[in-house]
């Protein structure tokens, strides 16, 4: 047997070879890797089906000449092994990527201007629901994976009633980099609330129609990305293999996995589509608001790239209300151009260059077959700032599609038909909204990394 103290001093030992192999690991090494992309193009004319087949690739753009995509830099070397020709692009674009200016900007409170993080979105859809208790309610649809609330403003002439009226959804923020797609659903709720008394064809809309406004569906994805990784797209989901985030716009049930090409099985892609349909709590929140009520149209705010898309995306293939679909996104379109001059394309969404399988608006035709959009708002593409508008950006691209959006509600009231037999209620299985349970600023920084 050993004396004590030479026993005392290996166990020492043990400790500190212990602390020294876990300090030269990465504590999350999945995580690092997000800090670690870049943006690469091919030349248009690759095979596309292949290379996305094999390697996770975050579609970003194509400019008519090239395509490209952020991938993460571990796999530039296979790419290139694997024989595929590509140009690393980084340098292009500001990718916001210096840690060090977004810390000290952070530390100001000044990192995102003024688009709004969570708790700056919470407080401004509380104020709307102070200012306006006759005509709107604030309520949460769920929490997301971090607790976060999934905000759903109601407007309507009797907002606490469920009643036989046409219903529109305007959803914003899918993905966490998009954060001008927070500011439009959020502006129009703004607009709506304060015209009512005094403009007669708002009042009309509201007196007849039921308007939930979810300006945030991905709300830890959106502070990731305000105070951590200005490029990042998922939710906060801890996946299995250590990586984090699911891709919320691939994770609704229909077609999910239809192909690899529309999503991803990889946790650690940046399109990943999660273990299964509707495992995560954000989408589980949105799927229980539109399974609860009959919706008449949804429109689902993105960006970038200028254009108005509609199902199918998971297939290249019209639905059977393609004509329909087409009209109406046209007459958005020609709406939006009469107010800056701004072209969005129309189209379905397997039209554009890039295949989506699990999405919402195929999910919500799939299921309810109403008019469901994706609206991809300004710029046009990756060179005109892509995921980065400006703040001056955000009243200009709100102002055009309001007259969209106007045009699309006054549709969906004149073409309801109302449910026979029914009874209005209570709006029943959602949490209202009380000023205790609205977050400060101060709690920032409740995610896990921080
Ligand atoms: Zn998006």
């Amino acid at each position: 047997m050993r004396p004590l103290s030479e026993k005392k001093n290996f166990y020492i030992f043990l400790l500190l070879l212990v602390l020294l192999i876990f300090l030269s690991f990465p504590l999350f090494s999945g995580e690092q890797s997000t800090q670690n992309e870049e943006i690469i193009s091919f030349a248009r004319e690759i095979d596309l089906k292949s290379l996305l087949e094999r390697f996770p690739l975050d579609p970003l753009m194509s400019d008519g000449q090239k395509v490209y995509f952020l991938i993460n830099k571990k796999f530039l070397s296979s790419i290139k092994e694997a024989g595929y020709n590509f140009a690393i692009e980084t340098d292009r674009f500001d990718l916001g990527k210096d840690q060090s200016i977004s810390k000290s900007l952070h530390q100001q409170g000044g990192l995102n201007g003024a688009y709004h993080s969570y708790s700056e979105l919470g407080s401004a859809l509380k104020s709307l629901a102070a200012a306006y208790p006759a005509i709107c309610r604030l309520y949460s649809l769920g929490k997301s994976v971090e607790n976060r609330n999934i905000y759903a403003l109601k407007i309507s002439d009797n907002p606490a009633i469920r009643e036989n009226e046409p219903k529109i959804a305007l959803l914003g923020c899918h993905h966490a980099r998009e954060w001008i797609s927070v500011e439009v659903p959020l502006l129009i709720a703004d607009y709506l609330l304060k015209n009512y008394i005094i403009d007669t064809r708002i009042r009309n809309i509201i007196d007849s129609e039921e308007i939930w406004i979810i300006p945030l569906v991905n709300p830890d994805g959106l502070d990731y990305s305000i105070f951590n990784y200005r490029l990042w797209r998922k939710n906060r989901r801890l996946n299995s293999d250590g990586s984090y985030g699911v891709d919320l716009n691939r994770n609704y049930s229909f077609a999910w996995a239809y192909d690899n090409l529309g999503s991803s099985p990889e946790p650690s892609s940046d399109t990943y589509r999660g273990p299964r349909p509707f495992s995560e709590p954000e989408t589980l929140s949105v799927m229980n608001l539109l399974q609860n009520n009959s919706f008449t149209a949804v429109i689902s705010y993105h960006s970038f790239s200028q254009s108005i898309l509609y199902p199918w995306g998971y297939i290249n293939l019209p639905t059977e209300k393609e004509q329909l679909f087409q009209q109406l996104a046209s007459a958005m379109a020609d709406l939006i151009y009469q107010v800056n001059g701004r072209s969005y394309e129309v189209g379905r969404a397997s039209a554009s260059l890039y295949l989506t399988n699990g999405d919402f608006t195929d999910w919500v035709y799939g299921f309810f077959q109403i008019p469901a959009f994706t609206i991809e708002l300004p710029p046009v593409d990756l060179i005109h700032g892509g995921f980065f508008n400006s703040e001056e950006d955000i009243q200009s691209i709100y102002k055009e599609n309001l007259p969209a959006v106007l045009y699309l509600m006054e549709w969906a009231i004149s073409n309801f038909t109302p449910q026979p037999n029914f009874k209005p209620e209570i709006e029943p299985k959602l949490e209202k909204i009380t000023k205790s349970m609205v977050k400060n600023k101060g709690d920032f920084f409740k995610g896990k990394e921080n």
